[in-house]
């Protein structure tokens, strides 16, 4: 049994307009023969292979999923499937290969190719990864140790996730679905574990500081390092003087953004940098200052190694974020507010 529908190839890619154009155009989708409605409310009736409503981008509720280079166009479905599966990807990205821009997709409403279930695409509860590099029948397109690295990773999602790789029939190396029903414990369960907070509410938008002229303290600090990782010449001192200020503002330039020397949530978000496991430099030394700050003690020396990613992951756990270990956007903005 075999779930797909993201593209595999250009041709297949450059068909996906014209395939939404058709099913637009003819008010509803073939399936089995006949014609299931994609309006609102006839979506909101259909589910995809896994249990879990499926349609339109309009009808599922979807929110945006960012890993490294990559996004997943047109999103995952928000909640407790979007914890799981970022969760994935993010270790994938780390620990199977570089997510490459543009080579990854989320929902998609359409059957499941030379079937006529719905793929789980079609619910926002699929995503496929590097999807070029592990084109739809093809077998063996991850080393062995790569096989074992994402069967690592799906042995922490305790069953709730699964690898198109492990199909039985037809292998869709580039795909991971959703493979419980809505309302399953074992989901509840795993959300709750690696940090999402749970719910199955979207997570709110990321919240960051502001910091300015006239502010001290750790903020600053981790400005200052975050700038001098971007190549300003300045004192981490933890006082945003004048210096740090002319710093802002000359970053801030170099980014497009509006030149008034506040690091508020655009300036952070532009500012800060994924540092992880193997990371060095000063935004190394940054994440380690405010994890000082934070409770978690650790020496700033700019080597992101296994101390500092057990602190990170205990930050991370006392902050109900996902616990991955990596300071990412959302643990800079909760580390720095
Ligand atoms: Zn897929």
């Amino acid at each position: 049994m075999c779930e797909h529908h993201g593209p595999t190839s250009e041709s297949d890619r450059a068909g996906r307009p014209g395939r939404r154009a058709l099913v637009r155009g003819a008010g509803g989708m073939v399936l089995a023969g006949g014609v299931l409605a994609v309006g609102a409310e006839g979506a909101a009736a259909a589910t995809s292979q896994n249990g879990w409503p499926a349609g339109s981008s309009s009808s599922v509720p979807l929110t945006r999923l960012t890993v490294g280079a990559a996004t997943f166009p047109a999103g995952v479905r928000s909640g407790q499937v979007a914890t799981v599966l970022g969760y994935v990807v993010r270790r994938y990205d780390r620990e199977v290969e570089r997510l490459v821009s543009g080579w990854c997709w989320g929902h998609a409403y359409r059957p499941i190719r030379g079937a006529s279930t719905l793929s789980n695409h079609s619910s926002g509860t699929a995503i496929d990864c590097n999807a070029p590099r592990h084109p739809l029948g093809k077998a063996g397109t991850f080393s062995a140790a790569q096989r074992s690295r994402i069967h690592a990773i799906l042995a922490d999602c305790d069953g709730v996730v699964r690898w198109g790789g492990d199909y039985s029939g037809r292998k869709d190396e580039m795909h991971f679905e959703i493979d419980v029903r809505p309302g399953d414990a074992r989901l509840a369960a795993l959300v709750k574990r690696i940090g999402g907070g749970g719910g199955g509410s979207t997570p709110p938008a990321t919240t960051w500081s502001t910091v300015r002229q006239g502010s001290t303290g750790f903020r600053v600090t981790a400005v200052q390092h975050l700038l001098r990782h971007r190549g300003a010449r300045l004192t981490a001192d933890g006082i945003f003087g004048a210096g740090t200020k002319a710093a802002v503002v000359a970053f801030q330039r170099g980014k497009g953004l509006a030149a008034d020397g506040v690091v508020g949530a655009r300036t952070w978000a532009a500012l800060v940098v994924t540092v992880q496991q193997g990371s060095r430099g000063q935004a190394v030394v940054a994440a380690q200052k405010a994890l000082t700050a934070r409770g978690h003690r650790l020496a700033a020396d700019g080597i992101f190694g296994a101390g500092t990613r057990s602190a990170a992951l205990a930050y991370q756990r006392s902050a109900s974020l996902t616990a991955d270990g990596v300071v990412g956007q959302r643990t800079w903005a909760r580390l720095t507010l």
